[in-house]
C-alpha cells in the first residue's frame, strides 16, 4: 500500500528564540501552544493528502514532555494526537553536527528519526554525554574534532537501536553535507566510515531527483522529500513529501521500504523556487558583502563570475545548488548534463496551490483568508492538494469550472500547462516568485542589477 510521509519538520520549539523563554513555570502555556501546532498539523496534513509527518525536535526535553503526554501510540511506532486520528506521526528530529575541515567549521545538518521514546531518552543522554547544549536549542549543534568523531558519534546513535534511521537533510544547501560553506566532493569526505550506513538523502527545497542525477555517487541512493516546515502554516507544512511503498503502516515498515528503496515517488516543490537555487547576492544585503535595495545579481552555473566573487561587493557569492550540482559532479570525475539526465526515481514537480491563488489574486501575504477560503474550496471539490497534481487538465477544468473564480482557474491551467516561470528564481536566501504565463530558462540567467555605479576592479 501507498503511504505518504513528511519526514522532516519541526516543532514550535525550533529556531531557539522561543525555547530560551521556556522555565517550568511556562510549562502550562508552552503546551497550550504545543497542542495548538499539533491540532493545526493534524489539519493540514488531511488538505495535502499526507498520511503521516515527522514530530519534529523529538529529542528537546520539554517537547518530548509534552509529546509522551497528548500522544497516543498504537504500539507500533506510529503516534495520534489523543482525541483525533486524521494525521500519523513519528519521533524524528533534526541535529547539526560540525567539524573543523580545511581550518574551519563544515555543518551539516542531520534528520534522525526514531522508533520509541526509549531510544529518544537514550539519545538524549549520549547528548549529556558529548557535552551538547541541547536543553535551550531544540535544533542543537554536535561539535566534532574530527571526522572520525563525526562517524563514531552517529554509529553511537544508530546503536541505541536498529530502527534508527539518519537522514542528511537538504543535502546540496549551504547548511547540508555538500553545500557551499566547504565544498566536499563525496559524502565519506564528512561522514567517514558511517557513509555505509547511509540509505537515504533529502533533496531538498531547491534541489530533485532530476538535479541529483548531476552527482554519479547519489546514483544507488534513495532520495527523498520533506518539507523541513518552521510553522504549521499551510504554505510551510507538505510543500514537499514522499510516497512510499510499506506492506503495513508501522514504523518498522516505514523504515523497511525508505532502506530498500521503495519510493514510489516524491512530490518536488519546483527547485527554481526554492531559496538556494541560483548563485548570487540578493538585495538588501548585511554583512559579508553589503547591497542596498537596488543591487542584486543572480547567474546560471555557466555565468557565475570567476571564482564566484560577486561583481557588486567583490565578496564570495552565495553558491546555488544548482551550481553545486554541476561542481560535485565534475569533482567525482562525470561532466553531466542536465538536459541528459534520466532520473532513476519518479517525482512530480508541484507548484504549492497557496503560490499559485497568491500570484493570481496578487495577494503577497500567502497567510491571508482570502487565499485560505480559496484553497479549501479548491480542496472541498477535487480532494487533497497533491490530486490536483495527478488529475489531467481537462479534469480539473470539468471539475472546477463555473465554481471558483476564472481568473483562479486559469492560473491553475497555466501551471498545469507548464506554461510559467520565476522571476527572479530563488537564490542567496530568497524564495524565487511565480509569474504565470511566461516560461523561462534557467540554464542561461546572468543578471547584474546596480543602480550605484560597480566598484571597478585594478587590474
Ligand atoms: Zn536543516
Ligand atoms: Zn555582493
Amino acid at each position: 500500500m501507498e503511504l505518504t510521509v513528511d519526514l522532516h519538520a519541526h516543532s514550535v520549539f525550533a529556531g531557539g528564540t522561543q525555547a530560551l523563554k521556556i522555565t517550568p513555570e511556562k510549562y502550562t502555556e508552552n503546551k497550550k501552544k504545543a497542542v495548538k501546532h499539533l491540532t493545526k498539523t493534524n489539519e493540514t496534513m488531511p488538505l495535502k493528502g499526507i498520511d503521516l509527518i515527522g514530530t519534529g525536535d523529538c529529542q528537546f526535553t520539554i517537547w518530548t514532555d509534552i509529546l509522551k503526554e497528548v500522544f497516543v501510540e498504537d504500539k507500533t511506532g506510529i503516534f495520534f494526537l489523543e482525541g483525533n486520528f486524521n494525521t500519523r506521526f513519528i519521533l524524528q528530529t533534526e541535529i547539526i553536527f560540525t567539524v573543523p575541515i580545511q581550518k574551519r567549521s563544515k555543518i551539516a545538518h542531520i534528520v534522525f528519526l526514531f522508533p520509541t521514546f526509549t531510544s529518544v531518552d537514550i539519545f538524549r543522554d549520549l547528548l549529556d554525554k558529548w557535552g551538547v547544549k541541547h536543553e535551550k536549542m531544540a535544533r542543537p549543534f554536535v561539535k566534532c574534532e574530527s571526522q572520525e568523531e563525526v562517524s563514531k558519534r552517529i554509529y553511537e546513535i544508530l546503536d541505541i537501536d536498529p530502527l534508527i534511521e539518519v537522514i542528511p537533510a537538504h543535502i546540496m544547501t549551504p547548511q547540508g553535507v555538500f553545500g557551499s560553506n566547504i565544498k566536499l566532493k563525496h559524502l565519506s569526505d564528512f561522514f567517514g566510515t558511517v557513509t555505509e550506513r547511509i540509505n537515504v538523502l533529502e533533496t531538498g527545497l531547491s534541489a530533485d531527483p532530476q538535479f541529483l542525477g548531476l552527482i554519479p555517487e547519489l546514483d544507488n541512493k534513495t532520495l527523498i522529500s520533506n518539507s523541513d516546515a518552521h510553522s504549521s502554516a499551510l504554505h510551510r507544512m507538505g510543500r514537499e513529501f514522499t510516497v512510499l511503498n510499506v506492506s503495513k503502516v508501522q514504523y518498522s515498515d516505514l523504515v523497511h521500504s525508505l532502506r530498500n528503496k521503495k519510493v514510489v515517488y516524491t512530490v518536488e516543490f519546483p527547485p527554481e523556487e526554492g531559496r538556494f537555487f541560483l548563485t548570487g547576492h540578493r538585495r538588501n544585503r548585511k554583512k559579508p558583502g553589503v547591497h542596498d535595495d537596488s543591487q542584486y545579481c543572480y547567474f546560471s552555473p555557466q555565468h557565475v563570475p570567476k571564482g564566484d566573487i560577486c561583481p557588486i561587493c567583490h565578496k564570495k557569492l552565495t553558491i546555488g545548488v544548482f551550481q553545486r550540482c554541476v561542481e560535485i559532479g565534475k569533482a567525482q570525475s562525470e561532466e553531466r548534463d542536465i538536459n541528459d539526465i534520466k532520473p532513476k526515481q519518479n517525482f512530480i514537480r508541484m507548484v504549492p496551490l497557496i503560490d499559485i491563488l497568491s500570484t493570481a489574486r496578487n495577494v503577497k501575504t500567502k497567510t491571508a483568508k482570502s487565499l485560505l477560503n480559496d484553497y479549501k474550496k479548491i480542496v472541498s471539490i477535487i480532494g487533497p492538494e497533491n490530486i490536483l497534481w495527478k488529475l489531467p487538465l481537462l479534469e480539473v477544468e470539468n471539475q472546477l469550472s463555473g465554481k471558483i473564480d476564472e481568473t483562479v482557474l486559469n492560473a491553475l491551467r497555466l501551471v498545469k500547462e507548464g506554461n510559467f516561470t520565476f522571476y527572479p528564481y530563488g537564490y542567496d536566501g530568497e524564495y524565487g516568485t511565480l509569474k504565470l504565463g511566461e516560461r523561462g530558462n534557467f540554464q542561461d540567467i546572468n543578471i547584474t542589477k546596480s543602480s550605484t555605479p560597480l566598484q571597478q576592479t585594478l587590474f
